[in-house]
């Protein structure tokens, strides 16, 4: 079953009563986002109006979506929430883990031979729980999800942070960590603080050399990489509706670099053709029964200023092509002498090595058909490529019908590499360099979404350049990346001058998509007997074991680290090579808290074991305590634990058995992870306190015994030379987290209650 049309037509059943029930709470009408909110809260039909940018709101997603890397933690701990299926359709992606290097072919058997354990796991358990499984090879995540379960008026939350892409359907949906997605999974609300809202009202038309993508990169430049923080972002006006489905979802898969909670666009024309398109004409039917509410009301267009917290003005008939970077997507440079000015005083190579074309945000049928208007123009002129080319299709249905209808030919007659369907280069996953550290300085262009220093091949001198496919072409066939195809002319072959015309395309395959095996696998309708195999020596997976609760009575607790500064979720459990240990909590605790400095010596992953006298490592001195049968606690400064959502920030101090962390203040998304995995996560009633805690120290916790909403902790410090500070903590756990608490997490209760 491709999508659910069920679900669909239950939401849709329910839009109208919500959205009026909305209306009259807020007195108000009401932006397309607010629709999609207030339709989906959680108790259901609005009772008070919420305050933008403040209140937290239980909401009900209608769909999940995880991609193979963040998938394996997330699926390893909903299976220890003792449900026979997922409560929300859900499907997992396998597109992360995929290498380009060769090409297609020999890339995805790479993968196949390095990570089966991973893509067998993962697919076992979705048989097993009722979730839908893309197999490698399949397409990247988010261009599978709008071909094949995005819908006007929907809410889907992923494990993966452009989720947002699916907005372009009119979806408000929304990248959150491993432990959220388990909670929806397992049949329980997701909260988010009701978001506030910007409008972005696009006038005039796109034409000529100008995309989608250029509108984004303008937005980046406009709002910065943190201009969207905790807000939705709503496009609207007639350069919005005259734009292709994908188009807008190109625009909201890259809300993700300004920061913004999501994006999105009203249902319009362009979605009904590109959901009849991708065979589902019974949810284009279903949504233009409702389809008033599936947009703003039409007040709000009429006077955004009233109703968005900001508006932003585009008018698309002005915008010209942009090249944003490098190492920053919202660093915008006009194509042509404004990029030469720039590249010559930062001293940025203005020679171009490769053009690449694909990931999530650019690498649908009428980004590729566009990009090889510009290829089949070198081939017809007589023009030999400069750079090299490198092409990722976002799905197999997306690369079957590009092959079918001659693109894939087109790039591969210019030697491109056809890569896999997945995210590759995007993700750091590109075979370039055998050193990339010691990799030259060099320039790429590409039509992804990230630059960051080392995201596309682990080369810090590599400058990446964010742009259009269709300019990414360009600049890759001229080679130079302060070409204008507008104004500039090549010289061919024949020694002739000529120049690239604007690029054509479609908006959707002329003779319809076709796909032989699109690479999903339907679960079993009755997974009971389907076995989840792990390799118990397998260094990548590892099933968890239920937490033991801490229990009420902690005494003699030793102090693991004082953290200094800035601990943001990367301190506590790095990335990068610590990736592959992401479904084996053990291996991957061997980061845990390596980042963070220490309060005592100013130096990280370097803390005394008040066991031995001795200085080690983090993990090494916490396993030793752990060995010991004692308990440890972390401290911390503001904002501990800021940054990604990852829940094995929370999970790793927790296995190795620290009972609580106790900070000046919490990244709020990471102390309700502290929670859920049934661990103490408080602040200092009076912050100086931090100062008064030694290295030496052992802890008594004096009240755990009363602990209640609302009421604080107190904790004795025992120092070193025998003088003691009751230490008094204040907490946000209300009953049901203290019930987490007591039952040693939050999965843990859930499994009662199922029992
Ligand atoms: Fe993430 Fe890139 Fe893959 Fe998109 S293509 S999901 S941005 S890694």
């Amino acid at each position: 079953m491709a999508f659910d049309i069920n679900m669909i037509k239950k939401v849709y059943a329910q839009v109208a009563e919500r959205v009026d029930a909305a209306r009259e709470v807020t007195g108000k009408p009401l932006t397309l986002a607010e629709k999609i909110l207030y339709s989906h809260l959680w108790d259901g039909k609005a009772k008070s109006a919420f305050t933008r940018g403040k209140d937290y709101v239980d909401f009900a997603p209608d769909r999940i979506a995880c991609q193979d890397a963040t998938a394996q933690m997330a699926l390893l701990q909903f299976m220890q929430a003792g449900k026979k299926k997922v409560a929300v359709p859900t499907t997992v992606h396998c597109d992360h883990l995929i290498q380009a290097k060769v090409g297609a072919t020999v890339d995805l058997q790479t993968a196949l031979n390095n990570s089966n354990e991973v893509f067998n796991f993962l697919e076992s358990v979705s048989n097993k729980y009722g979730i839908g499984f893309w197999k490698p090879g399949a397409g990247i995540i988010h261009q599978v999800v709008l071909e094949n379960y995005a819908f006007p008026g929907g809410m889907m939350i992923g494990t993966d942070s452009h989720t947002v892409n699916a907005g372009g359907l009119g979806m408000v949906a929304i990248g959150v960590g491993g432990a959220d997605a388990v909670d929806v999974m397992a049949g329980m609300a997701w909260e988010l603080k009701f978001p506030k809202l910007i409008g972005v009202r696009l006038t005039g038309k796109l034409s000529g050399w100008t995309a989608p993508k250029d509108v984004i990169l303008k937005v980046a430049e406009i709002l910065t990489v943190k201009g969207g923080t905790g807000a939705i972002v709503e496009y609207f006006g007639p350069g919005a509706t005259a734009m292709s489905c994908t188009g807008k979802g190109t625009i909201c898969n890259m809300g993700a670099e300004i920061g913004a909670t999501t994006s999105t666009f009203g249902y319009d024309e362009s979605m009904e053709r590109y959901l009849r398109a991708t065979d589902r004409a019974d949810v284009a039917d279903a949504a233009n029964e409702v389809k008033e509410y599936l947009t703003a009301d039409p007040e709000v267009y009429a006077n955004p200023e009233q109703y968005f917290d900001q508006v932003i003005d585009i008018n698309l008939s002005e915008l010209g092509p942009l090249l944003n970077g490098p190492f920053t997507p919202d660093l915008s440079t006009e194509v042509g002498s404004a990029m030469t000015e720039k590249a010559t005083a930062n001293d940025w190579p203005l020679k171009v090595e490769w053009g690449l074309i694909g990931s999530c945000t650019n690498s649908s049928y009428e980004d590729l058909s566009r990009a090889s208007s510009i290829a089949q123009q070198a081939l017809d002129k007589g023009l030999k490529t400069k750079a090299e080319f490198g092409i990722n299709p976002g799905s197999e249905q997306v690369r079957f019908t590009a092959e079918r209808d001659g693109i894939l030919d087109v790039f591969e007659k210019l030697d491109a590499k056809i890569f896999t369907n997945a995210c590759g280069p995007c993700i750091g996953q590109w075979g370039r360099y055998e050193d990339p550290k010691n990799a030259p300085k060099n320039s790429i262009v590409h039509s992804f979404n990230r630059n960051f220093a080392k995201r596309a091949d682990g080369n810090p001198n590599t400058h990446a350049f964010v742009a259009s496919p269709e300019l990414t072409a360009a600049i890759a066939i001229a080679g130079r990346l302060d070409f204008n195809p507008l104004t500039d002319k090549l010289i061919n072959e024949n020694g002739e001058e000529v120049m690239l015309d604007e690029p054509t395309g479609w908006e959707l395959p002329p003779k319809g998509f076709e796909v032989e095996e699109n690479g999903y696998l339907e679960p079993v309708a009755d997974g009971s007997g389907v076995e989840v195999v792990v390799d118990p020596n397998s260094e990548r997976l590892e099933l968890l074991t239920p937490f033991e609760p801490i229990g009420d009575d902690v005494k003699g607790a030793k102090l693991l680290i004082k953290a200094f500064g800035k601990c943001t979720t990367d301190h506590i459990s790095m990335a990068g090579p610590w990736l592959r240990y992401r479904g084996h909590l053990d291996n991957i605790s061997n980061n845990c808290l390596i980042g963070a400095v220490n309060a005592y010596n100013k130096k990280t992953n370097f803390v005394k074991n008040q066991l031995t006298g001795e200085y080690d490592g983090v993990p090494t001195v916490q396993r030793a305590y752990k060995a010991a049968g004692v308990p440890t606690i972390v401290v911390g400064d503001h904002n501990y634990g800021e940054g990604s959502s990852r829940e094995h920030a929370a999970m790793e101090p927790r296995h190795l058995g620290v009972v609580a962390v106790i900070v000046k203040s919490f990244a709020r998304i990471h102390e309700t992870n502290l929670k859920k995995q049934g661990m103490l996560g408080l602040t200092f009633v009076n912050e100086s306190d931090y100062d008064k805690i030694q290295e030496d120290d052992t802890i008594n916790f004096l009240d755990l015994d009363a602990f209640a909403p609302g009421k604080t902790l107190n904790l004795e410090f025992v120092h070193s030379d025998g003088s003691k500070d009751v230490i008094e903590v204040n907490h946000t756990y209300n009953d049901s987290q203290i019930e987490w608490f007591k039952e040693g997490s939050a999965l843990n209760l859930i499994k009662k209650q199922n029992a």
